[in-house]
């Protein structure tokens, strides 16, 4: 029997063309910082992913800085973005984000709090709505920090935030803005320069790239000042030394641009069968759907009332089908969704959440077979 994919939030698989280019990349003998013709006709890849993944998001090359990854990405910006608007610049020793990040994101942010001296850093949670937006507040009431971060999509849910909106507080506030694209790049337009983002995080392998690889936009104006977080030798501009990888970027280049030239046809296709989905599902009684408003194409959130905590036993037992419990950084963890518990309170919903996320492969049939594998599952854990 085929197994069906529904896990595309947690990774997306690496597609033809990107894998192609990964594998006549890795072939070149070159170090991309050598200056013999093989290092060359590396270090050329990589500025042709570069100029890619800048298109992607609507920034200029020199403005992307790869890493190895969305993890990586969010915590090069949390660290140094706070040590250059507090530190280095004398803002406040306060760091909001929102309560609904990835963790590579709150963790990070809690660690940078705590290493203030005379424990005067502070993180604060920037509330989130029932429907999983995260609401941007009253000129009086924008918190007093140095550093805000609101991620361009929710992981969990597919919610997409008003990042504009919050670069622009943050901006009334003097402080820097981060946002986390990880799961929105190549799925819905997303603009750096026009959201007036001061640093976007990006991972390849949300978007058919390889896993390991991903980019951290730093705004032009601040990239001067902005500080490294590992020190070695003069790549990426001297700021994220480390030879760099140029078989990974360069798959990474051509999924972007492949992401880009299919966006306007794949969120069309996907969004109407995760409405199938969603459709179907909904049918269950006692089975309500997390995130109101625009959302990713891709995601269905929806949680199951009164099967709780076997939400994730449950995963085990769908026949044919891979989606994730809550989203794929949880699975296997029974704690109730930190995310779904932010939105709504209810412990229940929270518990029995299961995120099925669609993508570019994703046919008609795989939908159906996705539908009836949880129907199925439901009914059984139900029935006892
Ligand atoms: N940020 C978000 C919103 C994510 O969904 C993820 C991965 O699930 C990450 C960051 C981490 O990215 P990576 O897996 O490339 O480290």
């Amino acid at each position: 029997m085929k197994t069906v994919y529904a896990d595309y939030a947690a990774s997306a698989p690496i597609s033809e063309r990107a894998l192609a280019v990964f594998e006549e990349t890795a072939r070149m003998p070159g170090n991309p910082s050598s200056l013999h013709e093989a290092g060359q006709a590396a270090a050329d890849r990589i500025e042709k992913a570069r100029a890619q993944v800048a298109a992607l998001i609507g920034a200029d090359p020199e403005e992307i800085f790869f890493t190895s990854g969305g993890t990586e990405s969010d915590n090069w910006a949390v660290f140094s973005g706070f040590r250059l608007a507090c530190e280095i610049r004398g803002g406040p020793p306060v760091l909001a984000v929102s309560a609904i990040e990835h963790d590579a994101v709150l963790k990070s942010a809690a660690e940078a709090a705590g290493r203030i001296g005379n424990g005067e850093g502070k993180l604060v949670l920037l509330p989130v709505s029932e429907g999983g937006v995260v609401p941007v507040p009253r000129e009086e009431e924008i918190p007093r920090a140095s550093f805000f971060s609101v991620m361009t999509a929710n992981n969990e849910t597919g919610v997409v935030q008003p990042v504009g909106e919050w670069a622009r507080v943050s901006h009334v506030r003097g402080a820097l803005f981060h946002t986390d694209a990880v799961q929105a790049a190549g799925q819905i337009p997303v603009n750096a320069k026009e959201t007036e983002a001061d640093l976007m995080s990006l991972s390849a392998h949300k978007l058919h790239g390889p896993v390991g690889v991903g980019a951290l936009f730093v705004r032009r104006e601040i990239a001067g000042e902005f500080p490294n977080r590992t020190f070695g030798g003069g790549q990426e501009g001297g700021k994220r030394p480390g030879t760099v990888p140029a078989a990974l970027i360069a798959a990474f280049g051509e999924a972007a641009e492949e992401s880009a030239e299919k966006m306007e046809e794949d969120a069309r296709r996907i969004s109407a069968l995760r409405d199938f989905v969603e459709a179907e599902l909904l049918s269950l009684p006692g089975t309500v759907r997390s995130g109101e408003g625009e959302r990713l194409p891709g995601i269905a959130n929806l949680s199951f009332r009164g099967v709780g905590g076997e939400a994730a036993s449950l995963l085990c037992g769908l026949a044919g089908v891979m989606l994730s419990a809550g989203s794929a950084c949880h699975a296997g963890n029974e704690e109730p969704s930190r995310v779904l518990l932010s939105m709504t309170g209810d412990r229940d919903r929270a518990s029995s959440a299961l995120r099925i996320s669609l993508g570019r492969e994703t046919t008609e049939e795989d939908a159906r077979a996705v539908i009836r594998a949880v129907k199925d599952a439901i009914e059984r854990i139900r029935n006892g």
